[in-house]
């Protein structure tokens, strides 16, 4: 096996199991993209094994870190361990929609794995993975139950970092071809995910028990649901008894599929509106018109791609929330959410804090939220947790 050779006193990180070594650790390499590798120290210490990418500043991605052998079945064991995690989705029956593998927090750097139905959609974001796509393929097909087909989308930045193709933006791997649109269960309600052109592998499978949340405090009451994508939120807080519900977002594609899974959902009476706009323009239409509502839904796209943009997306939650809460009815409810993996939990609760200052309210926690269990993060790896939501009532 080729090796990698650690930089003098750079072994710390791979040692305290954080699975990325990045290129000013490495001093020497001599291995080619995606290659199995040996991470050993300066002084000659075997460290693990790894993905080798030589295009991207995580140079390489831990498989194995210890004196252990490498073992050929590595792959096949991994994938049916996460697979077998996640036997309690399979059997709950609250949906047929979840993540298989969730990376590195699955012991299976760059692979992601979400299960819609009977078809599974990946994404391979490293080069390691990418080298063994067509294995872990038809891997799933035979540990995950009733998986029929396999594909994969390629139209993701973190491939563009490491240097691999983005285009085609899907291709098929394993099985049965996916249909256009699948349906799937999830809890009071159903989607249509559209596995080719809709966002990440199609759907926000993280935000599942985030809408639950909401959907639970929903009853009654006047609801806006920003960024809404396909509906998600709305339509849960609809099934749950929501007397209005507001939807807006700036794709008409997205609306289009939101309207169509409205559909699909029992809902309580409630009157749903559907607005393609700018949310910032629209929060602050409702505010010059003085229109209240009881709850108020923020999940944005990832404002901070990175730590250097973080102060600007600091201004873009601070004014999205402000404006929010100010359009709050007396005790009403804000559902406010940042999958910005570079703003910590600390930093968003220190936002809305300010932002809460500046509207001139008081707001207690009733929830915080993060990604559901079937996207587990590794204790060893703080960057695999980037969704924090807040759910917070008004007290005036
Ligand atoms: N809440 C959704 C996921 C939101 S994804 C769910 O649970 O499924 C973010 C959405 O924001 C996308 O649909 C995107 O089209 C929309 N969007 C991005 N910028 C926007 C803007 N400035 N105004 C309105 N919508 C925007």
């Amino acid at each position: 096996m080729k090796k990698v050779v650690l930089a003098k006193g750079r072994e710390r990180s791979v040692i305290k199991n954080h699975p990325w070594i990045f290129s000013g650790a490495v001093q020497s390499a001599d291995a080619s993209s995606g290659e199995l590798v040996e991470v050993v120290s300066s002084d000659g210490k075997k460290l693990g094994f790894g993905w080798y990418s030589p295009m991207s500043q995580i140079r390489v991605r831990m498989l194995f870190s210890g004196e252990g052998e490498y073992s050929p079945s590595l792959l096949r064991e991994r994938v049916f361990a996460a697979v077998g995690r996640r036997a309690g989705f399979y059997a709950d029956g609250y949906t047929d929609a979840f993540r298989l593998i969730n990376a590195e927090n699955d012991l299976l750097p760059g692979v992601v794995v979400d299960k819609y139905g009977d078809f599974a959609v990946c994404q391979f974001t490293c080069a390691g993975a990418d080298a063994n796509k067509n294995e872990i393929a038809s891997l799933i097909m035979e540990a995950a139950p009733g998986v029929r087909g396999v594909m994969e989308r390629l139209d993701n930045d973190s491939r563009a970092k490491e240097g691999l193709p983005v285009e085609p933006r899907f291709s098929h791997l394993a099985g049965e071809s996916l249909p256009e649109n699948i349906k799937i269960k999830e809890g009071p309600c159903s989607f249509y995910v559209d596995p080719y052109k809709g966002h990440k592998t199609g759907f926000y499978l993280d935000q599942r028990d985030a809408r639950k949340a909401v959907g639970s405090l929903a009853n009654g009451k006047k609801v806006l649901n920003c960024f809404c994508y396909t509906g998600g939120f709305g339509l849960y807080a609809g099934s749950c008894g929501a007397e209005k519900v507001v939807q807006v977002d700036s794709s008409a594609e997205a609306l289009a599929m939101a309207k169509r899974n409205e559909a699909l959902v029992e809902l309580c009476g409630t009157k749903m509106e559907y607005v393609e706009t700018d949310v910032f323009r629209y929060l602050r239409e409702c505010r010059d018109a003085g229109v209240k509502f009881d709850m108020i839904i923020l999940d944005p796209p990832k404002f901070a791609s990175s730590k250097a943009a973080l102060m600007k997306a600091a201004r873009g939650y601070k004014d999205i929330n402000l404006l929010a809460m100010k359009l709050l009815s007396p005790y009403g409810t804000l559902a406010t959410f940042s999958c910005s993996g570079a703003m910590d939990a600390a930093f968003f609760g220190k936002i809305l804090a300010e932002a809460s200052c500046d509207a001139g309210r008081t707001f207690q926690v009733v929830a915080n939220t993060c990604a559901g269990a079937d996207h587990p993060v590794s204790i060893s790896f703080p960057e695999g947790g980037y969704l924090k939501g807040v759910i917070m009532t008004a007290l005036d």
